[in-house]
């Protein structure tokens, strides 16, 4: 007869312990799991890609209700365990139900920790932990503005991420002086906090949360300092508790968690506890690679398989917030007996630390570029002694890069086959080499649909790529092009060709049509495809707000305080009396607390309330700069001839001329032009995307230049003699560009990608220049000024009112990935 197995918690941790106990011993137990959430078994690490808009709550359901029917295992869902008889061997539910069992694990997981703050029980303070908690932030997404986040950790800063692509004004709380203080050093932490401000998250670091306002609802939080934030949500994401205190009623030992020996075993016998909940050698843990590992050690002794037992876990952490790379893993601070290997690169935003100890690595942060992740976390799990060769483990041996101490593909060789390669999912080496040896897998994709490694942070992407090499050599390793996200496997130009060829012209009939595999589609998508969709077919496709990024929706950038800029259009940089009046008439009336000249020549309305911007742009009467859009955002000019004595050609002409017919086109990102009038090129033409730099008796054109974070000089392009040429030239250009870029590429990683030469063949021809103007003519013929559209639009303005977040916006199809 089979033996009864109860587990109480249907989470990743008990969930990934039956699975192996079902392969190493299927017939053993008749299994019972009780779970009090009323979901069958999903993956809580993706919460945050689901709150980001990257994933639907259909994508996380890691066992779906047919895997227990298939399995035998009675699932008793929406019911919780609240009574446990150690002596007769029985559970008790809140429903009543009693079970007998002869094993009995407990898999509770955490509660979050709520600050016991006056005010904390008010509706909207809630915790990010379940589904439930994600639901909520949605649905409140949709009636207001303004949520907290208490805790600049990990999960503070991924629902601060998930609520801004909800088009949330949020700010994260923190009471420490560093992000992420727990996982990164100083260095790391102020790199982290810049490249999010960025993104349009606000910090208040060092602030003690002492009160939570409102009657019903939170209306605010208020500091120990006596400062006040206004909040419509505040979610406290200040840490875990293991749930450990049925345990405790049970009679078994709890210290922090539920006591647990080497195999897993609590304090009475037959009892054991996996996961969150259990306190293994005075440590508990919080990420899920350990409770894989735990889960895998009890189902070998439940099956009555040898085991060496559980010894512990190092710790590896990746922060899944779209376009920031940051890693940590192991001991990385600095103590005595330790010594850093330190690369920091300001230009680039990279940044690396390896920590060790008496020629070991036991620690390491990288920021900005983690594409040594996997390599480092295996040698600090080896143990591998690199006394007298520590800077090869980023160097390489001669110190200038090339093959590092040890390849990826030596470190598969060294690893052992139950070694846990995808954390998130708790997939091992063997559970690859399986999949690629006899399920027949060839490819990082199929890899993924078959185990799920690599389906969840991504992280384990460069050791799963080096397993199927080292399993299967390299050459029989098929390269599937990577889709333009995780919707599709379909390449831009592919998904761009279909669109042309079926005619399609939104967005949700492309996903349709091309068989997305998530029906509502995600943060990456949706405004690629809505910018593909316009540039092939500016009259039929209607622009779908919802799916632009939120500093475009908002037609203003959002600054680090939640208020925002307004940058009027003011072609070529020449303004006038009358209009710089109306500026600071406008300034003073709105209280503008900063007016400033921007690096384009134009006047930035700094910290403007968002109920404040259609009055003002009312009163300023002048057309927005599109300094928020994947647009043109400013032509440059110097003064040329008109005052210059050096100047041979008229710049302020050529660039207003420019600003007038190329304003409002939308692109793939940002371009910027300028115009010099000679070539001692005073404004700086020649690290613009396009630049126009006067010679004398013509023009030089220059090409995909770029002045930010990777600077490139321009290339040039072509020589014309007349200003109409350097029209007809731009036009082509940017319409060739808007045709074949991806989208959020830049001209100079654009040009570099499909060839500098490339670019010139397909401008040479006049007839072909003439049909790219043609089409980009018909675009710019349809571009309407938004802020007036908005003045003279209800509908339109109701997105803009105060403590009302209804309208224009769908929180669903949020954007993120908000790049400046
Ligand atoms: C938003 C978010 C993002 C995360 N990101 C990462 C990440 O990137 N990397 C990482 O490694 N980890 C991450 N984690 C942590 C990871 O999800 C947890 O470590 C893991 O889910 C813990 O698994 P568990 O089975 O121990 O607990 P849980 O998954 O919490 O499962 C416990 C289950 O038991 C149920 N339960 C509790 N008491 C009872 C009872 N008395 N009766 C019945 N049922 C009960 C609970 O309702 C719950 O469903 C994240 C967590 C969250 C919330
Ligand atoms: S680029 Fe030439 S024309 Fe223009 S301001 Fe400088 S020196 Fe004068």
């Amino acid at each position: 007869m089979k033996k009864k197995l109860v587990m109480i918690g249907n989470g990743m941790a008990g969930v990934s312990f039956v699975e192996q106990l079902l392969k190493l011993n299927p017939n053993r137990y008749e299994i019972v799991i009780i779970g009090s959430e009323p979901h069958p078994n999903y993956n809580r690490i993706m919460l945050s890609s689901v709150l980001a808009g990257d994933a639907s709550m259909k994508d996380i359901i890691l066992n779906d209700w047919n895997w227990y029917r298939d399995n035998g295992i009675q699932l008793l869902t929406g019911q919780e365990a609240v009574s446990v008889d150690a002596e007769e061997r029985t559970v008790t539910t809140n429903a009543g139900v009693t079970l007998a069992y002869d094993e009995l694990v407990f898999a509770t997981g955490s509660v979050p920790f709520m600050l016991p703050l006056p005010g904390a029980d008010k509706e909207g303070v809630i915790a990010f932990r379940d589904i439930k908690d994600c639901e909520t932030m949605m649905e409140t997404s949709k009636n207001y503005r303004k949520a907290i986040v208490i805790g600049g950790g990990l999960l503070g800063l991924e629902a601060a991420r998930g609520l801004i692509n909800l088009n949330m004004e949020v700010a994260v709380v923190h009471i420490n002086k560093n992000l992420m203080n727990l996982q990164l050093d100083e260095t790391a932490s102020r790199m982290l906090k810049a490249e999010l401000e960025s993104q349009g998250m606000r910090f208040l670091m060092e602030h003690k949360s002492a009160r939570i306002t409102g009657k019903e609802r939170v209306t605010g939080l208020t500091f120990e300092d006596g400062t006040h934030e206004a909040a419509d949500l505040i979610v406290m994401a200040v840490g875990i508790r293991p749930n450990a205190r049925l345990a405790k009623e049970s009679g078994l030992e709890v210290n922090r968690g539920i006591v647990v020996d080497d195999h897993l075993q609590a304090s009475i016998p037959n009892i054991h506890a996996v996961g969150e909940c259990a306190e293994h050698r005075g440590l508990t843990y919080g990420l899920v690679a350990p409770l894989y590992e735990q889960g895998a050690v009890l189902a070998k002794k439940l099956a009555g398989v040898d085991s060496g037992g559980y010894h512990g876990t190092v710790l590896s952490t990746k922060l899944k917030v779209s376009g920031v790379n940051v890693f940590s893993a192991g001991r990385y601070t600095d103590e005595p007996g330790t010594k850093a290997l330190r690369v920091q690169d300001d230009l680039d935003g990279v940044y690396k630390k390896v920590v060790f100890e008496n020629g070991k690595i036991i620690g390491t942060v990288l920021f900005g570029d983690t594409s040594d992740s996997s390599r480092l976390f295996s040698l600090i799990r080896s143990g591998q002694d690199f006394t007298g060769k520590e800077k090869e483990v980023l160097f390489g041996p001669s110190g200038g890069g090339g093959s590092k101490t040890l390849s990826m593909e030596d470190l598969v060789t060294a690893m052992s086959g139950d070694e846990i390669v995808c954390g998130c999912n708790g997939v091992t080496k063997d559970t690859l080499v399986e999949a690629i040896t006899e399920k027949g897998c060839v490819s990082l994709g199929e890899l993924k649909a078959c185990t799920k490694a690599s389906a969840g942070c991504g992280g384990c992407k460069p050791l799963v790529e080096a397993i199927l090499t080292t399993t299967l050599g390299a050459d029989q390793v098929t390269k599937v092009k990577e889709g333009i996200c995780g919707c599709t496997t379909m390449s831009r130009d592919e998904v761009v060709n279909a669109i042309q060829q079926m005619r399609l012209t939104t967005t949700k009939e492309v996903m349709h049509v091309l068989e997305w595999h998530n029906p509502e589609g995600c943060s990456k998508c949706r405004p690629a495809l809505n910018y593909y969709l316009g540039m092939a077919f500016p009259e039929e496709h209607g622009d779908e707000p919802e799916s632009r990024f939120v500093n475009e929706r908002n037609h203003a950038n959002i600054q680090k305080d939640g208020t925002f800029s307004v940058v009027p259009r003011i072609y070529g940089g020449v303004t006038t009396p009358e209009d710089l009046k109306r500026i600071a008439i406008v300034a003073e009336k709105y209280q503008v607390p900063l007016v400033k000249f921007t690096g384009g020549q134009r006047i930035d309305l700094l910290g403007v309330k968002k109920e404040d911007l259609p009055g003002m742009w009312k009163d300023l009467d002048m057309p927005s700069g599109y300094a928020y859009g994947k647009s043109l955002r400013t032509v440059k000019t110097c003064v040329g001839n008109t005052f210059c004595r050096f100047g041979t050609q008229d710049a302020i002409k050529m660039g207003i001329d420019l600003e007038k017919k190329f304003e409002r086109l939308d692109t793939p990102h940002k371009v910027k032009l300028a115009v010099s009038g000679c070539p001692r090129n005073c404004a700086e033409a020649t690290i613009k995307d396009l630049g126009v730099v006067a010679i004398d008796g013509g023009w030089e054109l220059y090409m995909a230049g770029n002045g930010g974070t990777r600077v490139r000089a321009a290339d040039l392009l072509v020589k014309v003699k007349t200003e109409e040429e350097v029209l007809e030239w731009t036009g082509a250009y940017l319409q060739y560009y808007r045709e074949t870029a991806n989208y959020l590429e830049r001209t100079s990683e654009w040009a570099v990608r499909v060839g500098l030469d490339t670019v010139k063949k397909a401008l040479e021809k006049k007839e072909d220049r003439d049909a790219l103007n043609a089409r980009i003519d018909k675009t710019l013929d349809l571009m309407q000024d938004p802020w007036k559209q908005i003045i003279e639009n209800d509908d339109l303005r109701v997105a803009f009112d105060a403590l009302t977040a209804k309208g224009a916006v769908n929180p669903e199809a949020a954007a993120a990935n908000e790049s400046k």
